[in-house]
């Protein structure tokens, strides 16, 4: 077994954690006003290499490992946690993309994916379906060369902003259940798509929101892999984004941890520094321990990833630790620092808000408690098959 990250990975960590503190995190409150996010910063992370992580070579990307995806979204977070849900979503959609488009989609849109000239979205969730996917009733008709979209999407992450959306939809009726859902590259800059932007508690940046296809046409070729298909397509990349989700709550949980620290060793109370105060600094000490246990359930998943091997059960477990580890730290870190903690001069609010948008995103604790169960149990016993 072996734990370290090999010469590159971790220069890239060091490049990433540098980039992260002196450029993304001056401006991490910026973006909490709902702004949106210039396409010149995009394309800044573009060049960071985040965009492209997981683009094949021959499409401008660096097809890295998924391990190294997830050193980026540690690092990343510890400056901008919003800013991984470019490299999550870019993930998510240069994979299946990749794995499953034409000659021709591929090539209209890896290299922009990775460049940061576009940007995709990942359109799953329904106003009547999450958890349960597969009740989704949006559908996609074939009309000759064309499928014909209506229907509507919910709670979609860069909804306001993205330039297409991989859509998953019914291409045939309700009693084919998951198997009569599709994916299709749908770009979304027509009339017949309109937008609804959400206000979010947190993960501003990301303009979640509604997308709403009332006829939308896009050409038969945009099918991605086979009719039928499409839920698979989606599931087989939520395993291993869990993780990186989990390293990007960390990530923002341990940075907050690193500050709190420095703030315990020059704030004192009764005439000592509150480092000397057990109460403070056993506290630390345990949410230090919970970060770097789920920490390394994290990268457990992406190696499994890696190594091509089964990760779901990881992948749920990553998630559901993770985000809720994270959670608690910062709430440590926003009391620890007193009423100042409590403000919007410092970032911890604004992390506690933005961190437990990705607890219910992806999958609920729910949800992935019911993965770990049919993973251990067998599928026979479990809701989520
Ligand atoms: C920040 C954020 C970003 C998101 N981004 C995207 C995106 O980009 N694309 C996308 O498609 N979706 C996205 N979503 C939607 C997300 O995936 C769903 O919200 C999630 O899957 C849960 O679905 P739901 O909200 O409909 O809740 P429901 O499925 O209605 O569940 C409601 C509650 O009931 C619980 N529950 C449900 N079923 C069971 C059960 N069988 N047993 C026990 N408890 C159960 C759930 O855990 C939850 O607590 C995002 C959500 C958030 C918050």
């Amino acid at each position: 077994m072996d734990f370290a990250f090999n010469d590159e990975q971790r220069l890239f960590a060091e490049t990433l954690r540098q980039y992260a503190r002196s450029k993304l995190k001056p401006e991490y409150q910026t973006w909490d006003s709902g702004t949106p996010y210039p396409r010149e910063k995009l394309r800044e992370l573009a060049s960071m290499g985040i965009t492209g992580l997981r683009v094949p070579e021959a499409y401008g990307g660096a097809q890295a490992s998924y391990v190294t995806a997830g050193i980026a979204a540690e690092e990343l977070a510890r400056g901008d946690y919003n800013t991984t849900l470019f490299l999550q979503l870019g993930a998510m959609c240069a994979d299946i993309v990749a794995r499953h488009g034409s000659e021709a989609i591929r090539q209209e849109w890896l290299p922009k994916l990775a460049g940061g000239e576009r940007l995709l979205a990942l359109g799953l969730t329904e106003p009547g379906a999450g958890s349960d996917a597969a009740a989704i009733k949006t559908s996609a008709r074939r009309e000759g060369d064309y499928y014909v979209i209506q229907g509507e999407k919910a709670s979609i992450t860069f909804a306001g902003s993205a330039d297409g959306c991989i859509l998953f939809a019914r291409t045939s009726g309700a009693e084919r259940g998951s198997r009569g859902i599709s994916a299709l590259l749908v770009p979304l800059d027509v009339p017949e798509v309109s937008r609804q932007v959400y206000r979010s508690a947190g993960e501003k940046l990301t303009r979640r929101g509604s997308l709403i296809f009332d006829g939308a046409r896009v050409p038969a070729d945009h099918l991605l892999g086979a009719e039928g298909t499409g839920l698979a397509q989606a599931l087989g990349g939520f395993d291993y984004n869990r993780a990186l989700i989990a390293l990007a709550c960390l990530g923002a949980a341990q940075e907050s941890l690193d500050e709190t620290v420095e703030y315990a060793k020059q704030r004192s109370t009764f005439g000592k520094p509150l480092a000397e105060r057990e109460g403070v600094s056993f506290q630390i000490a345990e949410h230090l321990t919970l970060v770097a246990g789920a920490r390394l359930l994290a990268y457990q998943c992406l190696a499994l990833c890696d190594r091509g091997e089964r990760h779901s059960k990881e992948g749920a477990m990553a998630k559901w630790l993770g985000p809720k580890v994270a959670v608690d730290a910062i709430h440590a870190c926003i009391i620890l620092h007193g009423w100042m903690g409590y403000s919007d001069e410092l970032p911890y609010v604004q992390r506690l808000r933005d961190v437990i948008g990705l607890e219910i995103g992806d999958g609920t604790p729910e949800i992935m408690k019911g993965i770990i169960a049919r993973e251990t149990f067998g599928r026979s016993y479990m809701i989520y098959k």
